[in-house]
């Protein structure tokens, strides 16, 4: 795909300063990756466990991976060795079981708690009020081999951007009131990740300081493959 580099510059450009440029590289060729990490970029997401575990044999050691799609519990064990941030935690049980597989590998794991906003049943997550309960709970205190490192959230896939908007402010009132009642004493709890090819603009607007960028950076997936 060429005109990578100049795609993340432009990207970039757009940035305002302290949001972070996750490179969504699902479904692409390393080639095309390599690309992206000649321009300067190191945090690239993956949403099957399997594809990210080729690609980090392949690809440079001081790239950060991030985990973003749907996780199964049973596969956390494959990628516990290297990934940095899994950003798709929808249940405590994927929470205690991603501590015991980073205590195997003697590593910390960063883990986003992933919020249902939109309006489609399809997308994962917890609903906010589940989430607020969970770590009101405080059984995730004792887990010692991972850091909540803040939120993440897809919003509904339309053209309205009043509703879009207002599903990502959703998402930073919750990371707002989750900081102040759970996390005031943890700089760790920092990011607000949301934000896509489509619709970053607004997230950024809304409070986003992650946005996972795919398509506009590799250009159109092709599932087929
Ligand atoms: C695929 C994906 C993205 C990137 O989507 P684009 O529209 O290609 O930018 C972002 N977040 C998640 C969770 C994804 O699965």
């Amino acid at each position: 795909m060429p005109g990578i580099a100049s795609r993340l510059t432009k990207i970039r450009n757009t940035l305002p300063h302290g949001v972070e440029l996750l490179a969504v590289s699902k479904t692409h060729p390393v080639e095309s990756m390599l690309e992206a990490y000649n321009a300067g970029q190191r945090l690239f997401g993956e949403n099957k466990v399997q594809e990210m575990v080729l690609k980090h044999s392949q690809m440079p050691d001081d790239i950060q991976w991030h985990f973003i799609g749907h996780v199964q519990t049973n596969k956390i064990h494959l990628m516990a060795p290297f990934v940095s941030v899994i950003q798709g935690i929808d249940s405590y049980r994927s929470l205690a079981e991603t501590d015991r597989q980073a205590a195997r590998f003697g590593r910390t794991i960063t883990c986003l708690l992933q919020i249902h906003i939109a309006t489609e049943e399809t997308k994962f997550g917890f609903m906010p009020d589940e989430c607020i309960e969970m770590l009101g709970q405080g059984e995730w205190k004792s887990l010692d081999h991972i850091v909540i490192g803040g939120v993440m959230g897809m919003a509904s896939n339309t053209n309205d951007e009043k509703q879009v908007y207002s599903e990502f402010q959703t998402l930073t009132n919750l990371f707002n009131t989750m900081k102040q009642r759970f996390f005031s004493d943890s700089p760790a709890f920092h990011v607000i990740s949301a934000g896509m090819s489509g619709d970053y603009v607004l997230a950024v607007k809304a409070g986003s300081n992650m946005v996972r960028i795919g398509s506009q950076i590799f250009g159109e997936r092709n599932y087929s493959v």
